[in-house]
């Protein structure tokens, strides 16, 4: 009996697979290293593989008994999905198809999906409760919009079960310092901002000093990469023991302002760099903030490194092994 990881490669896929591993379960890492990295993969079995085809995840189920699934695979670029549409289509839908088809054939039929806050768009009001309507403002939220939908569908027509987790700004990095985030290209803002630390780049420049937030840049709900493992560990559990398909916001409840991001690793690596005031990113709401009522009360999740410096001093402990490893 073993966990299918689809994506376990990426960087939030290795932390699950990492936990999973520890609390004595055998997983199977596909993944077709388009964003991963195989030496993430450090625990487990592994599989290249392609969701796009339906052929090599038949592979897998023909020569595993798979009994629960995390799906995390997608192209999360907001920019990207902007300008190629269809690249984010057809990848985070289709390839979520031919899975759930080859799970329906195989009878596997529990899933815990990586869904985002992006598909909430401009939210009501803060903290975001998973009730409040989700009108997605880009493809990237809109692929995991449609994708929870097709869930829903499944699970009255098949009776899939399924956890859907709504991360709101995954971040940090494994606190033993095994694995971290490692994106090509990097768009996120903290790993920029280490660069800017570490002497890398020039300068971080800060999109946008004039939203309607305390300090005039955006605030976001950063959560520990490690926590958000735990919570798709209590997911697998709940599904384990039979409960009814839900959804839940994988937030902390405490915004961060994009300059309260750069003082923190101004503070954390002791490291003076330039900060540059540029325009406003398009797409970009002002604050994002997750309710996390639910996923406590129903899941018992309890974040474990909700403090930004303890989020930074992981990333950056991280982003220094990193950068000696490639030089050695
Ligand atoms: N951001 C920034 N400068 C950068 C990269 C990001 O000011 O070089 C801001 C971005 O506008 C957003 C926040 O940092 O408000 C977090 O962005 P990120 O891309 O890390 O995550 P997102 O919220 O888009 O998922």
């Amino acid at each position: 009996m073993a966990i299918l990881i689809c994506g376990g490669a990426g960087y939030i896929g290795s932390h699950v697979n990492k936990l999973l591993n520890k609390e004595g379960y055998d997983t199977i890492v596909f993944d077709n290293l388009v964003y991963g990295h195989i030496d993430a993969v450090k625990w487990g079995r592994f599989v290249e593989g392609d969701l796009m085809y339906e052929s090599d995840i038949e592979n897998v189920f023909q020569k595993n008994k798979i009994n629960e699934v995390i799906h995390l695979a997608a192209y999360a670029y907001v920019g990207e999905s902007m300008n190629d549409p269809e690249k984010y289509y057809y990848n985070n839908v289709v390839s979520t198809i031919n899975l759930l088809k080859v799970m329906h054939k195989y009878n596997c039929n529990k899933i815990v999906f990586s869904s985002t806050c992006a598909t909430y768009g401009e939210p009501e009001s803060n903290p975001i409760t998973e009730e409040m309507r989700q009108i997605p403002i880009n493809p990237y939220g809109k692929t995991k919009l449609v994708v929870e939908h097709i869930l829903k569908d499944y699970n009255t027509a098949y009776g899939l079960d399924f956890v859907v987790l709504r991360y709101f700004n995954a971040a940090g990095a494994d606190p033993e310092g095994e694995i971290g985030e490692s994106h090509y290209p990097e768009t996120h803002l903290i790993p920029l901002v280490l660069d800017a630390a570490a002497g890398k780049r020039t300068d971080i420049k800060v999109f946008g000093t004039d939203y309607d937030t305390f300090d005039g840049s955006c605030i976001r709900d950063y959560v520990h990469v490690a926590d958000l493992a735990k919570a798709h560990l209590l997911a697998l559990r709940y599904l384990e023991n039979d409960q009814p398909s839900n959804w839940f916001n994988l937030g902390n409840e405490k915004g961060t302002s994009v300059l309260e991001v750069i003082d923190s690793v101004k503070r954390v690596t002791g490291n003076d760099f330039k900060v540059t005031f540029s325009k406003r990113r398009d797409g970009d709401p002002a604050k994002l903030v997750g309710s996390s009522k639910k996923i406590r009360k129903v899941l018992g999740w309890e974040p474990e490194y909700n403090n930004i410096d303890t989020i930074v001093s992981h990333a950056w402990n991280w982003y220094q092994k990193k950068v000696t490893e490639l030089l050695i």
